[in-house]
């Protein structure tokens, strides 16, 4: 980062030094500030981007029509932008078109918060324009001007607010919080990839508990342009939720949610592509909540600790271990909340320790998957090639159906993963198959 720094600060020098104002924008200056990590070096300038384009020997023209030329040294990039204001906002959103201007003080104000609203020049000099640092040392986080009609003028910037607020640590000035509070409907505007990238970065940031009270007091999920199950969560009072750092990652602290609302694999696919997340993260969760719905049938019978060795592989088996191994982590944080809850009914008051099988799960789960003579049909020694060339039949559904239960047989421990002994239990399996058939 300190490398990152002296070659941002060497393109803000080369600026300087062809008559350009150049300084050190937004993020980066609020981290260093707080002594936080850097992540990237922003760069605004009065040059032009054509300017821009011709000083640097690598540039890339990553948002020409936003002013952003991208100049890469050392193969890092950094974001040059042209000093601007935005003119005019459409529905709620910011604008395409934008005007450029040589005034530095005019580019801050466009910006949203206050302690995003800072500069630094090539001599370190801050310029704070808007009182940022006073009220990051004071722990404030507010709208640059009048909160409403920055609001108004881009309603993504909500979400924003909710997101720093719960990353930082800080609290919402009250005016910036009521403008939040009326402008809150204004979020149906806003395209939903957008908004899921900010929900993704609340979830997976350094404050998800607080968060989520920020979520459910604003009511932000009630208000995006596709209507979520995920907004339910204000039902749950915000000092019920476990404390969510105990779950490593954004996704899973999503899919814990899911389960504690109670729902199911099928209802949190289709939110979660309401909410516009990948294919393979929806894959993930929903696995995740079919695993657990099936061991919650389970742990409702009471099981032997034997009955729910079984019941895991086989959940394993079905919706893959990657899904178990995650579903431990949540049942480690939360397991007797999520499994005492009754059908249909969102998990409530739980007792704090849990069933002998529950604490199993969460302490052999892991071991138990990694002792399967075979978790996959790969690992099974015998093919389907040399299934059909044993039994001498027409290769049909039933070939998959014996290895089914093959390996359900030899991942449970019941038959050794062994090719004779396979092809003798399968010969028993086929007839079986055939007398019910
Ligand atoms: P991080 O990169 O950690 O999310 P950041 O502050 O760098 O934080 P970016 O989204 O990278 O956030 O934006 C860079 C800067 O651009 C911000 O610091 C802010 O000054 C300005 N900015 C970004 N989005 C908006 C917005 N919606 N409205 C007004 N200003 C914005
Ligand atoms: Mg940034």
């Amino acid at each position: 980062s300190g490398q990152m720094r002296s070659a941002a600060l060497a393109i803000v020098r080369r600026l300087n030094d062809n008559g350009h104002q150049a300084y050190l924008v937004g993020g980066c200056v609020r981290d260093e500030m707080l002594g936080r990590p850097v992540k990237d070096y922003d760069i605004a300038t009065s040059a032009l981007p054509e300017q821009v384009q011709a000083l640097f020997k690598r540039t890339v023209p990553t948002g020409l029509q936003h002013g952003t030329v991208t100049v890469v040294s050392d193969r890092v990039p950094y974001e040059v932008t042209t000093f601007r204001r935005e003119g005019g906002y459409e529905a709620f959103r910011r604008p395409t078109e934008v005007e450029y201007i040589d005034s530095l003080q005019e580019d801050l104000q466009r910006r949203d918060f206050t302690m995003n609203a800072m500069a630094l020049d090539a001599e370190g000099g801050l310029v704070d324009p808007f009182g940022g640092m006073a009220d990051l040392r004071q722990g404030v986080l507010r709208c640059v001007g009048t909160a409403e009609e920055r609001f108004r003028e881009d309603a993504l910037r909500m979400l924003r607010c909710l997101r720093f607020a719960s990353e930082y640590t800080l609290r919402i000035e009250e005016r910036t919080w009521e403008a939040l509070r009326e402008c809150i409907g204004l979020l149906q505007h806003i395209a939903m990839e957008r908004c899921r990238a900010e929900l993704e970065r609340m979830l997976g940031g350094a404050d998800p508990n607080r968060a989520l009270a920020l979520l459910a007091d604003s009511g932000a999920l009630r208000h995006t342009k596709a209507e979520v199950e995920l907004a339910e969560l204000d039902g749950i009072p915000a000092e019920s939720w476990p404390g969510l750092l105990g779950i490593p990652s954004s996704d899973e602290r999503l899919a814990y949610l899911y389960l504690r609302l109670g729902v199911d694999a099928s209802g949190i696919s289709e939110d979660m592509k309401r909410l516009t997340y990948s294919n393979a993260q929806r894959d993930a969760a929903s696995r995740t909540g079919a695993a657990h719905e099936y061991l919650s049938g389970i742990a409702a019978g009471g099981p032997s600790e034997g009955e729910a060795k079984d019941a895991w592989i086989r959940a394993s088996l079905r919706h893959g271990a990657d899904a178990l191994l995650r579903l431990r982590q949540l049942y480690a944080l939360d397991g007797p909340r999520l499994l005492g809850r009754r059908d249909g009914e969102a998990a409530g008051d739980a007792p704090a320790e849990g069933p002998a099988f529950l604490e199993a799960w969460i302490s052999q789960g892991e071991a138990w998957l990694e002792a399967r003579p075979a978790g996959s049909l790969k690992e099974l020694r015998l093919s389907g090639q040399e299934l059909v060339g044993h039994l001498g039949e027409k290769p049909g559904p039933w070939t998959g159906q014996v290895l089914g239960r093959l390996l359900e047989e030899t991942a449970l421990g019941h038959l050794p993963n062994d090719r004779e002994r396979l092809l003798e239990a399968a010969e028993q399996i086929y007839e079986s198959l055939q007398k019910k058939g």
